[in-house]
């Protein structure tokens, strides 16, 4: 056992606290990763406030996790002492059942164990994530981070990275694809990045005029402001494909009408129950999708492409003891563009 520092939420809207984990010493094929960087994604909030239903308690979030392999057990083929890797939203799944099988285990059917807010295979211990400063995970579920990506720039690919890489390939962007990209925050803003690097013509559409110059420097061709709603006609049927990360409800239909004829809007961002009007489905046979992070394969693809590309996300790196005030920021959208807890200041808190 190894008494490992944490930060958790003890009950549902409650601010986090100083909590200890016990983690396990590795069994034969699980190694023990000395975290290093955590990132603060949207849905460690939207979970410990249980804005997503109930949830377990104490709670302690985060699954964009950077670290080195500290301990491999005795069978461990692919990981040694030393390595830098990453884990993400889920450290194992059933194996066996289609998703699975098909290299999609974040669509596992039988039962994902979500690195928080979850349980291990067994189906009843709780899984502790990333505010912590060890975690112990099944080889087959950690990512080789690769040399080149900055360590705490590169945590949030683990979750923003995969879940906006895998849409835009799993739907066909292609190089002088008109891409949107709605909403500038931790997934938009490293969406940006990858469809640039996929060689689309990008535009970010934000509820938040001040970000028109960053949009610009993360590579966006052009930035629209949706405060005004004269833009959903001036630019009715001109994207081949939209991805939508806003967290907030909103009315989708709006944005469906941006679509051109038979191409596709992809929902990442999870909020609330939003409206949702069918005309703009029905008039240019337009379709409205969802996509859930990604595999492991594909995330250790998303990761090799991100260090050739040099895709990384922009932080604002913090102690843990300010994780409250970046909840409040987050959900203000301010913050540029990823919150990432050191976790040294774990072992100091
Ligand atoms: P974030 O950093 O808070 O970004 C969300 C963005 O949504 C904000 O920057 C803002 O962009 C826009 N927004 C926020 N409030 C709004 C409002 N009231 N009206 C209109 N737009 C608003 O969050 P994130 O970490 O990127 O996560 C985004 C969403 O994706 C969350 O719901 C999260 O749970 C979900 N998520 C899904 C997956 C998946 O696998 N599908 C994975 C990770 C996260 P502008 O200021 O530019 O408008
Ligand atoms: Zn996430
Ligand atoms: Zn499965």
């Amino acid at each position: 056992m190894h008494s490992t520092p944490a930060y958790a939420v003890p009950r549902a809207k409650a601010p986090l606290v100083p909590f200890t984990v016990d983690r396990r010493d590795p069994g034969p094929h699980e190694v023990l990763i000395d975290i290093l960087y955590c990132g603060v994604c949207h849905s460690d909030i939207h979970q410990a406030r249980e804005e997503w239903g109930p949830a377990i308690f104490p709670m302690v979030p985060g699954h964009e996790i950077v670290g080195k392999v500290a301990v491999v057990g005795s069978g461990v083929q692919r990981w040694r002492v030393g390595d830098t890797v990453g884990v993400g939203c889920f450290v194992d799944s059933c194996r066996a059942c289609d998703a699975c099988r098909s290299g999609e285990e974040q669509y596992c059917t039988q039962g994902l164990c979500l690195t928080y807010n979850g349980h291990e295979r067994d189906g009843v211990t709780p899984t502790y994530g990333g505010y912590s400063t060890k975690i112990v995970v099944d080889e087959n579920y950690v990512l080789r981070v690769p040399d080149g990506l900055p360590l705490d720039r590169s945590a949030p690919l683990l979750c923003a990275g995969i879940t906006t890489y895998s849409p835009l390939r799993h739907f066909g962007v292609r190089a002088g694809d008109e891409v949107a990209v709605v909403g500038l925050g931790g997934l938009g803003h490293v969406g940006v990045r990858m469809a640039r690097a996929m060689g689309a013509h990008v535009t970010v559409l934000s509820h938040s005029p001040r970000k028109g110059a960053d949009a610009q420097a993360l590579g966006a061709h052009d930035f629209i402001t949706t405060s005004d709603p004269a833009v959903f006609a001036k630019h009715a049927g001109r994207f081949d494909f939209v991805l939508d990360t806003v967290s907030a409800t909103h009315d989708y239909s709006a944005y469906l009408g941006l679509l051109k004829r038979d191409r596709t809007m992809v929902l990442v961002g999870a909020p609330d129950p939003s409206p949702l009007n069918v005309m703009p489905l029905l008039f240019a046979r337009r379709r409205l999708a969802g996509s859930l992070i990604g595999g492991i394969r594909e995330t250790q693809e998303m990761l090799d492409f991100s260090a050739a590309h040099g895709v990384a996300c922009d932080v604002e790196v913090i102690p843990i003891d300010r994780i409250n005030e970046a909840y409040d920021r987050v959900v203000r959208s301010d913050v540029r563009y990823r919150f990432v807890i050191d976790s040294a200041s774990l072992k100091r808190a």
